[in-house]
Parts: structure tokens; sequence; C-alpha cells
């Protein structure tokens, strides 16, 4: 089958690091055009300023993908929806829980398939870890999720502005992991949100979780972006049978009984993209706003706490 062809929107650090090497090496897609407002191209694609100016000039690129900040994510989606274009959303889908479900209703109305990315989950030890949870069950399960922004996120002010999540950026990558691997719906029962005096979104987070079982587990996470040399992501998990689990390395490895079981080297945004490719073939959308819902309900219940201010 000839491969399809895609356009990428917003030419920043991740569509850099995987959308466009993982593309030039797909069987499924190929990149047909960029859109960059800085001007940005790639290879000899043609580049657009505007997604409108891409569709106007290359119709048939039926194919995008949105790898911008989260709070320009909807007006963009919703008009290549409308332009008749299939969408792939970078994480996280949305700024709000309405406008992922504005963004379903409007796929859905047009027939068009819409794929909200968790690239954590496309890990095979995620997939294991899962199955051990179902069989075993969950005693407690416990979130690391601690990097140094300034690693991560350098110079990258939208994460500090209102709808760019701050340190939930990297944290909701823990929480796609989570809610894809409990037996039971996780809901936030706490949640306390530290804040640098002069930024909009929280550095540091530590929540508590329940779920609707009889004996509920102990659940936690704590994110915090001020840690320094090697980052922390991982869970720690205890299951009602006895084992004790560890996911480490993002997801991309798992230990029981301190046993490695499962390692791959990091390919999630190739799994992303063959994924892709089969919505695509079936015409199935696949939107999950679990992880969202986790990080509104945590700042619908945060209480918040003042630190020092954040400087680059
Ligand atoms: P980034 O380096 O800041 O790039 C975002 C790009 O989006 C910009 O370079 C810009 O590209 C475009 N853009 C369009 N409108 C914008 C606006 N109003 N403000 C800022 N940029 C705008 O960010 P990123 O790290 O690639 O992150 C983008 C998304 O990917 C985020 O949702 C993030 O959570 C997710 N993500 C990031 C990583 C990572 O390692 N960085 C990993 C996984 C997922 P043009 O100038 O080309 O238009």
């Amino acid at each position: 089958m000839a491969k399809r062809k895609i356009a990428i929107i917003g030419l920043g650090k991740i569509s850099q690091d995987q959308h466009l090497p993982v593309i030039d090496a797909s069987d499924d897609f190929v990149l047909a055009a960029v859109v960059s407002s800085r001007g940005l191209g790639h290879r000899d694609v043609p580049s657009f300023r505007t997604p409108a100016e891409l569709y106007r000039a290359v119709p048939e690129v039926e194919i995008v993908a949105v790898n911008t900040p989260p709070p320009v994510r909807h007006a963009i989606a919703r008009e290549a929806l409308e332009a008749g274009k299939d969408v792939l959303l970078e994480k996280p889908p949305a700024a709000t829980l309405t406008e992922l479900a504005d963004l379903e209703a409007c796929a859905a109305a047009k027939g068009r398939v819409l794929f909200a990315t968790w690239h954590s989950i496309f890990n095979p030890a995620v997939d294991r870890a899962r199955d051990l949870l179902a069989e075993g069950g969950v005693r407690s399960l416990r979130i690391e999720w601690r990097e140094d922004v300034k690693k991560w996120h350098p110079g990258q002010d939208w994460v500090w502005e209102p709808g760019g999540f701050g340190v939930f950026d990297p944290g909701i990558n823990a929480l796609s992991i989570f809610a894809r691997i409990m037996p039971s719906t996780p809901f936030v029962t706490s949640a306390e949100l530290v804040y640098p005096s002069n930024r909009q979104t929280p550095i540091a987070a530590r929540l508590a979780f329940s779920t609707g079982d009889r004996s509920p587990p102990t659940l936690s996470a704590d994110f915090d972006w001020r840690e320094k040399g090697e980052e922390k992501w991982h869970m720690n998990i205890e299951t009602a049978d006895g084992r004790s689990a560890r996911l480490f390395k993002g997801g991309a490895a798992l230990s029981i009984d301190e046993k490695l079981v499962a390692e791959a080297a990091s390919e999630e945004y190739q799994r992303i993209y063959r994924h892709f490719a089969k919505l695509l073939e079936t015409r199935r959308s696949d939107v999950d706003a679990a992880p969202l819902r986790l990080v509104a309900d945590a700042m619908l219940l945060g209480r918040r706490v003042a630190t020092d201010p954040f400087a680059w």
C-alpha cells in the first residue's frame, strides 16, 4: 500500500527529536509538508507558516500531527478536522477536558480519525505491568516522577503559563501509565501543589488517590521539577498477592521481585505511528481522557503551597 501523506504542525523539540525521524523511517507514512510559525523546514518538504496555507496549497495531505504546546492545540486540531483531516495529537491532547470532548465530537461528526497519543504507554513493560496487576491485584503503588525542568524544558516558557501544565507536563506521562495499568479506576483524593511565587503552574505536586474497591490500595504520586542529577521516572508496586514490582525508566523496564522481566529500547513513537496506521486503516479514533481528568481533578482539589521564585 502507498505510504500515507502526513504533515507536522509545530517544529519544536518533540517534532525534531521523535516525529520527524520516525516518520522519515516509517513504512506507513511519508512527510509531505510542515507548518512552522517560525518558518523552519525539514529536508526539501514544503513549509508553511499556518495550517490554512498548508490546506490550500497541498489539499492531498489528509493527515496532520499537532505537536504544539497544549493551549493552542484545540483551535489547530478543530481547524484540521473541519478541513477534513485525520488528526494525531501530542500529549496532553488539549488544555481542558471540554476542549477534548469537543474535538472528539467534531471528529465523530466529520467521520475523521482522532488519535490522542500518550507516548509513555507505548512500552511492552507497561503491558506486562498491566497484566501483572490484572492477575495479582494492587496493594500499593507509589509513583515518583522527578526531573530537572532546566534539563528537559530549557527556555520553554509556555510550561509556566496558564494551560502549560507545569510539572504535570511530565507528570501526566506517569498518570497515563497509571490509568493504563490499574485494574480499577483511580481517582484523586488530595493534592498539594507547589507554585513558584512568580509562576502560574506548579513546580511540584504530591497526590493521593483511591479507588471504588472495598479495600482500596494505597496510591500516591510525587512529581518534582527540582530534581538534580539522574531523573527518577518510576513506580514501586506491591501486588495484593505479595509480589513487589518496579516499573522504571519511564515505563520502558519492569522488574518483579527484583528480577528484570521486560526491558526494550525506547520505541514509543515508532509504536505510536504503527498504531495510528491501524486506526486509519480501520477508521477508528483512540481518545483516552483519563490522564487529563486526573490532572484536572488534582487542580480542582489542590491545596496551594508557595515556594521560591523560578528563573531559568
Ligand atoms: P516546544 O519545543 O516549545 O515546541 C512547540 C512548538 O510548537 C514551537 O516550537 C512552535 O513551533 C509551535 N508553536 C505553535 N504555536 C505556539 C505557541 N503559541 N507557543 C509556543 N509554540 C508554539 O515544545 P515541545 O517540547 O516540542 O512540546 C510540544 C508538545 O509535545 C507538548 O505538549 C509536550 O508535552 C509534548 N511532548 C514533549 C516532549 C519533549 O521531550 N519535549 C516529549 C513528549 C511530548 P514552530 O515555531 O515551528 O511553529
